[in-house]
This record gives structure tokens, C-alpha cells and sequence, in this order.
């Protein structure tokens, strides 16, 4: 069955879409736009309407008006936790530009957009002698994402510093929700659960000294590009940690580091990695991770539950 056969199943239109792109006001947005130009990982078909929103008030236009036609939507970060099928995304992606992606600081507090760049804020907040963000000066991807994921690394996670957050959703006025309304675990908030869409966080911070506080983020990055393969496009860390392991141990353990599946490797490096080695498909990323997952299944009775979101469809959906 062609795309355009399917379409008319759907309860929306390509109509619809093009009405949404004339309601906002300060948004970039492309039909058909490749996500592979959008993620990490440099994979995936393309999604129906991506949307840059560069204001709250586009931003819950946008919400809204989804809800009522029933368009599907979904939230994208700076996409580097995500593998997006070959067939692409149906409805609209959102990404948080403009004023939605900028930080600002107040005594120990930093209040930053989702969409700001969680490196910029870390090093921004260690130039002004700032310290709990350290941690986080090498994970590629946005406050937005890093609140959702409760993203860390080097013994530090988001919910460390974290003091509040503010969340929007469709035909709800933005809503602020304290650290202790919030719950975190090992790469995951209950932010996950639900369709709010994360606004702006605040993260409550140290004093430090600015020298110091330089010196651990060069430290952190180097160890950073001495053990992971930051040169190659990947989606950071495929599997969760299981409780007591190292997923990369157990993967090595079960003999497949560098392995190949079409364009995606384990990689080399660091077995937790999986690269696009040039032309990897979705569809070869999911057949590596699931001879992955069997291997360490079949070595050690542990089953690898994935860290990364895969979302949208396959080519012969
Ligand atoms: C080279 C490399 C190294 C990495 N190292 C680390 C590391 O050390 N530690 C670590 O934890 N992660 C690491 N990652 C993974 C990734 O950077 C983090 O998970 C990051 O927090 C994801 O942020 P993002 O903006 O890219 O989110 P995306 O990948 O775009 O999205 C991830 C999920 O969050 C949701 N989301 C994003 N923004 C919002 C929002 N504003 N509101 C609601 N939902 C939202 C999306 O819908 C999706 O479900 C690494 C990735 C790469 C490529």
C-alpha cells in the first residue's frame, strides 16, 4: 500500500499540516525533512512537518492545535538518544529553538530553556564559579532531553542539581513542578510517562572556584574522547546499565565488540557504542542490538533493556 493510500486512513490531513504552518508566527517548518539531519545517530526517514518553535507562545499553539485535529506529535531534543526507522515519522516533530533555548544565571541558580545546549550551560556555569554541572560537559544533548533521561555520567546526574522544572501541555497553561513532585531513576524521570513537554528547568548550583571547576571539565573530556567513539555518529550508550554490570563489559564478555550488521558496528572502542560506520540503517541497528542482546542473554542470563528511544516507523509499515 503507497504513503498516500495510507494517508487517507489517517484522521489528518498533509491539509492540516500546512494549516499548522501558517498558525505559527516565529517557527521554522519543513515538510518531509530527513531526520538523519537531525540525530546523532545520522539515521531515519523523514518526518511529515518539522517544526522549530522559537517561542512559548508558538510552542502551545502548536500543542493545542494538535490535540484538536488529532495530529500526531512528538517532542525532539537535540536528537542524540534517539534511532528513528527508515520509514520516518508520521504527524509533526517538535524541536525548541529561539528564546526556548537560552539560559540565564541568578546567585547559585541557573534557569535554563530546554532547548540550550546542555554542554554550553555546564561550562557557562563553571566560567562563573558554578559547580554541579561538571558532569555534564561532554553529553551532547539538550536540558530538555537531560531532564527527561535524567542524563549523567562521571558519578553525576541531572536530578543532582536539579530544583525545578517547568512543563507545558496541550490546553494546560504552563506548570511548575518542584524536585520533590518529580521522580527520578537510573536514566529516567517520570517525565517519560505522559505527554508534557518540558519548558525550562532550574538547577540549584555551588559556589566554586572558575579554574578548578575548567580543569575537571578538560579531565572529563579527555577521558571522554580517549574511551568512546565521539568522532562517529552514534546515539551514546545503546542499553541501560543492568543493576551490579557494565552493559559494555557484558557485551565484550559475550564477544561482540566490532561486529557489523550492514553500516552499524559495536564499537571497537567501547562496546556500548553502537556507530554508524556511513550508510548503517535503522534496520541494521536493530538487528545488531537484538544479536546483541542475545549473545549476553545466552553469556550471562541478563537481558539488555535499551536506553535509547526508537521512534517512529519502518519502511514497509
Ligand atoms: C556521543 C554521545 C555521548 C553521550 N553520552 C552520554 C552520557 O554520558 N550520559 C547520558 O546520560 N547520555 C549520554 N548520551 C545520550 C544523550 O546525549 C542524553 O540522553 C541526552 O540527555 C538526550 O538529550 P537530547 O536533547 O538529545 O534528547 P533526544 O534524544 O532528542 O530525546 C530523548 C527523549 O527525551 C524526550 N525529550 C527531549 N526533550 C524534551 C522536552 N523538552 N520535553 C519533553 N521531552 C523531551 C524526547 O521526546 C525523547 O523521548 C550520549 C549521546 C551521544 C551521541
Amino acid at each position: 500500500m503507497g504513503r498516500e493510500d495510507r494517508g487517507l486512513r489517517e484522521p489528518w490531513s498533509r491539509a492540516s499540516l500546512e494549516r499548522l504552518a501558517t498558525l505559527l508566527e516565529h517557527a521554522e517548518c519543513r515538510f518531509a525533512a530527513p531526520m538523519v539531519a537531525h540525530t546523532s545517530f545520522q539515521i531515519g526517514g523523514p518526518a511529515d512537518l518539522l517544526v522549530c518553535v522559537t517561542t512559548q507562545a508558538d510552542l502551545e499553539r502548536a500543542l493545542d492545535y494538535c490535540a484538536g485535529e488529532r495530529v500526531p506529535w512528538m517532542l525532539l531534543g537535540r536528537g542524540t538518544n534517539v534511532l528513528v526507522r527508515d520509514g520516518g515519522v508520521r504527524g509533526v516533530v517538535l524541536t525548541l529553538g529561539g528564546e526556548l533555548g537560552t539560559y540565564r544565571f541568578d546567585g547559585n541558580t541557573a534557569t535554563a530553556g530546554a532547548g540550550a545546549p546542555l554542554g554550553a550551560l555546564a561550562r557557562a556555569a563553571g566560567n562563573r564559579g558554578l559547580a554541579g554541572l561538571e558532569f555534564a560537559c561532554g553529553i551532547p544533548g539538550s536540558v530538555g532531553g537531560a531532564v527527561v533521561m535524567n542524563a549523567g555520567a562521571y558519578h553525576g546526574q541531572f536530578s543532582d542539581v536539579v530544583a525545578s522544572v517547568t512543563v507545558v501541555g496541550a490546553g494546560q497553561a504552563p506548570c511548575r513542578l518542584d524536585r520533590h513532585e518529580l521522580e527520578f531513576g537510573y536514566r529516567w524521570s517520570s517525565l517519560q510517562q505522559g505527554m508534557a513537554v518540558v519548558l525550562e528547568a532550574k538547577c540549584e548550583l555551588r559556589p566554586g572556584d572558575p579554574v578548578a571547576l575548567g580543569a575537571i571539565m578538560a579531565e572529563l573530556d579527555a577521558k571522554r574522547r580517549a574511551k568512546q567513539p565521539v568522532g562517529l555518529p552514534s546515539a551514546g550508550s545503546v542499553f541501560k546499565r543492568p543493576p551490579g554490570h557494565y552493559a559494555s563489559h557484558l557485551i565484550e564478555a559475550a564477544g561482540c565488540k566490532g561486529r557489523r550488521r550492514g553500516g552499524a558496528q559495536v564499537s571497537p572502542l567501547h562496546a556500548g557504542f553502537i556507530v554508524n560506520t556511513g550508510n548503517a540503517t535503522s534496520q541494521d541497528v536493530l538487528a545488531l542490538m537484538a544479536e546483541v542482546q542475545a549473545a549476553v542473554y545466552a553469556r550471562s542470563g541478563i537481558m539488555l533493556e535499551p536506553e535509547i528511544k526508537i521512534i517512529g516507523e519502518d519502511l514497509d509499515e
